[in-house]
């Protein structure tokens, strides 16, 4: 038999289910445990060391720590994800228990491309211990999607503001309203190192017929989030389709519900239980009256005279194929049509990378 070994910590971590599951392995129990003693503050803090953003998590986190809770083998698991949101709304001023300002600077400069939660994460840690940090962002504030695609009704800015503000005070420089558009420009400037940490913002496009034509009514989901969280969007038609399964989905059909969408569907191709949202997330939407259409493959828009009239959808069933894997197949049905004014689609997201120049050495 191999012996223990309890050298790493994740010896430790495994033994706490809900721990492990988390992927910043925050101490749950512990945290818990201080709230239940009243002592919001503690709890707090010990969520702020190992997660960052506890404010912001207790109101987003996809909470894969709460399916892992042990007490749900008996009754209901424990409602972690909330509790966090308890111990950032209940805590005192903690400013004063956060890491000072390196008095000395250790002569090494990083470069942060993006304002996100990567690139706080990594000026926090690194800032006390005395290195100047640079963070760019192309826009005005920092938090990156944080800020620009969670819509206000889960997130209050003013949450994001406090806990993007205790980094930004650590002595970290913000260069708000810059936009990296060259590596070797920046690695130009001699910084020590730079991380890239700007996420994954391109929202995946449907090029199926009809796109062009009705272009001015399909917008893409992330950026249509954007453009609300900013202001530059206030209304949306009346009819809306929202195509996609995620969390994204799931944002921009309840955003559209409060900027005038009356009927507004969540239009997906796989079943509900594969939809890749939280089961929390689904029924919220429901819950506000969107129904979830499931088993529906674009085919094509419709448009008149330049306009967006609707959407046509393949009915898929699910099957096994030889290997037993999942596999949807055309039922055979007449193509089924949707009326609608407007088109979000939020089909996944992927990285962008056109300020890395080819010849940088960097491998994608
Ligand atoms: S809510 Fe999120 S951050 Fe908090 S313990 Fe669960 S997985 Fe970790």
């Amino acid at each position: 038999m191999k012996p223990t070994d309890i050298a790493t910590p994740d010896y430790f971590h495994k033994v706490v289910d809900c721990q492990w599951a988390c992927p910043a392995h925050t101490p749950v129990p512990e945290y818990i445990r201080l709230i239940a003693a009243g002592r919001y503050s503690d709890a707090y803090m010990i969520n702020w060391q190992s997660n960052v953003f506890p404010g912001i998590l207790g109101r987003t986190c996809d909470r894969p720590c709460e399916p892992a809770c042990r007490r749900g083998r008996v009754e209901e698991g424990e409602a972690i994800c909330r509790l966090k949101r308890v111990a950032a709304d209940k805590k005192d001023d903690i400013r004063h228990r956060l890491p000072k300002r390196a008095l000395r600077k250790n002569g090494k400069r990083i470069a942060f491309v993006g304002a996100g939660p990567a690139s706080l994460t990594a000026a926090r840690d690194l800032a006390p211990l005395g290195y100047q940090c640079t963070i760019y962002d192309g826009d005005a504030q920092a938090g990156g999607m944080i800020r620009s695609q969670i819509p206000k009704f889960r997130l209050p800015e003013t949450v994001i503001d406090e806990e993007v503000g205790y980094i930004l005070d650590m002595g970290i420089e913000f260069q708000g309203g810059t936009r990296v558009d060259s590596l070797a420009a920046l690695l130009g400037e001699g910084y020590d190192a730079v991380m890239v940490g700007s996420g994954a913002p391109r929202g995946r496009d449907l090029d199926i017929p009809g796109r062009k034509e009705a272009a001015k009514n399909i917008h893409i989901g992330i950026d249509w989030l954007s453009s609300v969280s900013f202001g530059h969007v206030d209304k949306i038609g009346k009819r809306v389709i929202v195509l996609g399964g995620g969390n994204t989905a799931m944002d921009c059909c309840r955003s559209s519900r409060r900027l005038g969408g009356d009927d507004v569907k969540v239009i997906v191709r796989s079943g509900f239980e594969e939809m890749k949202a939280s089961p929390w997330e689904k029924e919220d939407a429901m819950h506000e009256g969107i129904p979830i259409i499931n088993y529906h493959v674009p085919k094509s828009f419709t448009h008149e005279d330049g306009r967006l009239t609707g959407v046509m959808f393949e009915k898929v069933a699910a099957t096994q194929d030889e290997q037993g894997r999942r596999q949807l197949v055309p039922t055979g049905e007449p193509e089924i049509h949707f009326a609608c004014d407007d088109v979000l689609i939020a089909v996944g997201q992927e990285n962008a990378f056109p300020w890395i120049e080819r010849d940088s050495g960097v491998k994608f």
